[in-house]
């Protein structure tokens, strides 16, 4: 996991292979971020939704 500097914010996602919910702490205001799933291992492309802290995950 990166470090970030700064306030953040815990952006929760769930994996569209396997399901399993992934966590990742963003930089505050920062609306999208790559990430991989714990689990399988697949890269997704993580934007924030209308929720705070579940975003939207779509494979990348
Ligand atoms: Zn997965």
């Amino acid at each position: 996991m990166a470090f970030v500097a700064g306030p953040a914010v815990t952006a929760e996602w769930n994996c569209t292979r396997c399901g399993v919910t992934n966590r990742r702490l963003v930089a505050a205001g920062d609306r999208e971020t790559m990430d991989r799933c714990v689990h399988c291992g697949l890269r997704h492309r993580v934007r924030q939704d209308e929720r705070p802290v579940r975003w939207h995950a779509e494979a990348a």
